[in-house]
C-alpha cells in the first residue's frame, strides 16, 4: 500500500481559521537549497510555486509530525490542529 492509496482513507475537518503550519520565515527558505520539506511530507505539503516560494498547503496534513524536526533549519510552526479539527484515522 502506498500512501496515495492510504490518503483516501483519511478524512478532513479543515479548520479555515486556525492555520496550524507556518513557514517562520520565507527568506531562510530560499537560502535553504535542498528544501528536503518537498520530500519529507507524506502528504506533499510543501511544494514549490513559480517564484520559488515555499507554498504551505496545510489542510492536507495528516499531522505526522515529521516537519517539526525535519527542516534543517526549524523553520516550521507546527502545532496539532484544534481539538475537533484535523485528520482523522479510519482503519479498515
Ligand atoms: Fe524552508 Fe525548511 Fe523547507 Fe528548507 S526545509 S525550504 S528552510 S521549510
Ligand atoms: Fe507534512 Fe507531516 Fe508536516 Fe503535516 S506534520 S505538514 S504531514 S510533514
Amino acid at each position: 500500500v502506498n500512501i496515495d492509496d492510504r490518503i483516501f482513507t483519511l478524512k478532513y475537518y479543515v479548520d479555515e481559521e486556525y492555520v496550524h503550519l507556518k513557514i517562520k520565515n520565507p527568506k531562510i527558505c530560499k537560502s535553504c537549497l535542498e528544501k528536503p520539506c518537498l520530500s519529507f511530507c507524506p502528504a506533499g505539503v510543501y511544494r514549490l510555486d513559480r517564484q520559488g516560494e515555499i507554498t504551505v498547503g496545510y489542510q492536507a496534513c495528516v499531522e505526522c509530525g515529521s516537519c517539526r524536526v525535519a527542516c534543517p533549519y526549524l523553520n516550521i510552526e507546527w502545532d496539532y490542529p484544534r481539538g475537533g479539527y484535523g485528520v482523522a484515522y479510519k482503519f479498515g
